[in-house]
């Protein structure tokens, strides 16, 4: 039996397990009704009891009837009856927002995927970094997207720093980092390579994105500090070198043999 109090104990409402038990028989199959598992105090004059649900599927559920009284009386009153899980009960998982599970290479051709007004990974284009220039009149904000379309700048919204954040943590972490098993077993890291391609921005200094047509990570964002065997200057040892081939040998017999046909 399970009896938890968070306020003072209603001796009238803890006692109302017979009342409690004949509410719930007249909205449900008696045979569905079990045992009384106990009861917990909700609140001030508020109190659930708990019987086991006997209704098959539904293992580990329990019935769940609440009880109060008006102050000053001394009748407790059905106040709702509802089914909930106890911890054995199978139940849908969590909801995960479709935003939430969409993963990287999920994306088909035609599918959408719409941005939230609130991202936190983007700021409008009139905001400087962190800081707004407030407070802006629509009018101000008109005449600033206005400017930005004359610059040919042409974006709404850009990166903020937390979405710049959230982008570098994402590709140094990631297969294009430091720690990724190509990189790990390079012979130079990319910030020397001859095919790295600078970014501009506040990531220049850190990322750059591959062009060997050869390398793993072509076209792909690359920390410096990431590297691959594909890098410009890498030379082979002797012993890797590949053996050189005998001439050629030019058979006079086989071609005299051709030329008789
Ligand atoms: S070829 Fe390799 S070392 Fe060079 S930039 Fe690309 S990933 Fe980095």
């Amino acid at each position: 039996m399970t009896v938890t109090s968070r306020t003072k104990t209603d001796s009238v409402l803890v006692d109302a397990v017979d009342a409690a038990r004949a509410a719930l028989a007249a909205d449900v199959d008696a045979a569905a009704i079990g045992d009384h598992l106990g009861h917990d105090v909700e609140g001030e004059r508020v109190v659930s009891h708990y019987f086991d649900c006997r209704l098959s599927g539904y293992r580990g559920w329990r019935w769940s009837v609440t009880v109060t009284r008006a102050s000053r009386q001394k009748v407790a009153t059905i106040d709702e009856i509802v089914l909930i899980p106890g911890a054995e009960s199978i139940t849908a998982p969590d909801w995960v927002p479709y935003k939430d599970r969409i993963q990287p290479g999920d994306m088909s051709a035609g599918d959408l995927l719409p941005v939230e007004d609130d991202d936190v990974r983007l700021v409008p284009t009139y905001l400087v970094g962190d800081d707004a220039v407030d407070p802006l009149s629509q009018q101000d904000q008109a005449q600033i997207r206005q400017v930005a379309d004359d610059l040919g700048l042409g974006r709404v919204r850009t990166l903020s720093v937390e979405g710049l954040d959230q982008a570098a943590e994402r590709w140094y972490a990631g297969d294009g980092g430091p720690q990724s098993p190509l990189a790990q077993s390079a012979p130079a890291t990319c910030h020397s390579c001859g095919f790295l391609v600078r970014l501009a921005g506040s990531l220049s200094g850190t990322f750059g994105v591959c062009a060997n047509g050869n390398a793993n990570d072509d076209g792909r964002v690359v920390a410096f500090s990431h590297g691959c065997g594909a890098h410009s200057e890498v030379q082979l040892s002797k012993k890797q070198q590949p053996v050189p081939l005998p001439d050629h040998v030019i058979d006079t017999v086989a071609t005299d043999d051709f030329e008789n046909f």
